[in-house]
């Protein structure tokens, strides 16, 4: 066998692990399943020459210093800061939900005690969640907390994960604050930027290592069997015994023999637009009464000067189905007690194949941001390399 690892994927996972691996001296072969390199992250220009994000809108945002640096040897980085807008009763406010939200939402003088309110009892904090405003024995603070979950949290929520809000898990909703000041960022996070160029150009670099060799359009699930009596993994009917680190659903690798975990999908529908602004902000969100959540313009996330000419991005979330071309992505895990059950059980038959090693969002089924999918395969090369694994965590 000539090569040392394998690699199942190519978004940040998969690239990193193989860049790593390359890097240290090893032959790496990486496999991904589509036409292109980048996983969710891939873009390119459309027939209007706008940039475009194919898998969804990608902010780089991250609080680890380790990951930030890493990230600088593989393109140039344009400071950005995500703000975000959302339409609530007619009008667009920041989200997530602040004191700009605030003041245009309710008469001044009941903003004024509803924020004076909130900085004394939150004081010198700059978020709060909201199930904490809604759980706080202040009626002032309460009632506002329940204003804010019902207009920002409980339809979008609705919509975007098919079930009542009160099934998701609390950690979902707490990625989006309610900020106790005027910061209209959505991502409070030190080091926020875009790549120049875009994310694809940086994929390239990654992975043009002379020790990696990739194969698109290429379903590693066709080329390997895994031998669950015998903890052995044979490529093209040939026993492997390198590292096999997989970065796809873990559930097909196993033949959905537990019953398939639940994914939630999308339905991305893009506009090509013959003008040059479309919004007044990168990303709009519609929490309410339209049937998508949010609405991107790329050439404001990207910075693309392109006068005449816009893309604009509508997301409709719909369960995975992967018989449904509309829903064939799996493009969010869904957390709740029964699946992490399920996705245990996968976990536990992974475990009994020393070589293999379940790296990223879909191998994982946790709701890894980039930044924490390119450190756990930081982590992981590490350890394949003989480390001592570092305990980073973002
Ligand atoms: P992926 O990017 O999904 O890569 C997995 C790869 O494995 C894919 O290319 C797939 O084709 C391949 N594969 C699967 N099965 C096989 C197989 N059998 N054979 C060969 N190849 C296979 N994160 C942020 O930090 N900021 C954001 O703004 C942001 N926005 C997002 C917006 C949306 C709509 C979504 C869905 C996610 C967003 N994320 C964002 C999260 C980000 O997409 C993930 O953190 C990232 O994709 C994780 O990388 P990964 O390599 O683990 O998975
Ligand atoms: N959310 C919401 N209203 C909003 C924005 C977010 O209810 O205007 C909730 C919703 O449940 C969503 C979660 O917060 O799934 C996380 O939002 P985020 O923007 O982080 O989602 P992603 O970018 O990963 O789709």
């Amino acid at each position: 066998m000539e090569y040392d690892v394998i690699v199942v994927g190519a978004g940040f996972s998969g690239a990193v692990t193989a860049q790593q691996l390359a890097q240290a001296g090893q032959k790496v072969l990486v496999l991904e399943k589509r036409p292109q390199i980048g996983g969710n992250m891939y873009d390119s220009a459309d027939k209007n020459g706008v940039l475009v994000h194919w898998y969804g809108p990608h902010i780089f945002h991250t609080s680890s210093q380790k990951v930030w640096e890493y990230l600088q040897q593989f393109a140039q980085w344009e400071p950005y800061q995500h703000r975000v807008l959302g339409r609530i009763d007619g009008k667009l406010v920041p989200i997530p939900f602040n004191f700009t939200s605030l003041d245009t939402l309710f008469p001044p003088s009941q903003a004024q005690k509803i924020k004076e309110k909130l900085q004394s009892l939150f004081p010198g904090q700059a978020t709060v969640s909201v199930l904490e405003l809604l759980d706080s024995p202040d009626q002032t603070v309460s009632a506002f907390g329940n204003f804010v979950f019902e207009k920002v949290f409980l339809h979008y929520t609705a919509k975007q994960w098919g079930t009542p809000v009160d099934q998701v898990d609390r950690s979902v909703i707490n990625r989006v604050p309610v900020v106790l000041g005027y910061d209209d960022r959505y991502f409070q996070d030190p080091f926020q930027a875009m790549p120049a160029g875009g994310f694809t150009p940086l994929f390239k670099k990654l992975l043009s290592h002379p020790n990696i060799e990739v194969r698109l359009n290429c379903d590693a699930l066709a080329l390997l069997s895994l031998n669950q009596q015998t903890g052995e993994i044979r490529f093209q009917g040939q026993v492997f015994s390198g590292p096999l680190v997989f970065t796809g659903p873990v559930d097909q690798l196993f033949g959905c023999q537990f019953g398939p975990l639940p994914y939630r999908s999308l339905n991305l529908v893009f506009e090509q637009l013959e003008y040059t602004d479309f919004q007044p902000a990168a990303v709009v969100n519609y929490p309410n009464e339209e049937a998508f959540t949010r609405i991107t313009e790329f050439k404001k996330l990207t910075g693309q000067q392109l006068p005449g000419a816009t893309t604009i991005l509508k997301e409709y979330p719909l369960p995975y189905c992967p018989e449904n071309p509309q829903g064939n992505t799996p493009y969010y895990v869904i957390s709740s007690p029964e699946n992490l059950a399920r996705y245990q059980e996968y976990a536990n038959l992974a475990a009994l194949f020393p070589n293999l090693h379940l790296c990223g969002r879909l191998a994982q089924y946790k709701y890894y941001n980039m930044d924490g999918a390119i450190l756990q395969a930081l982590n992981l090369s590490q350890q394949l390399l003989g480390c001592k694994p570092e305990q980073d965590k973002i």
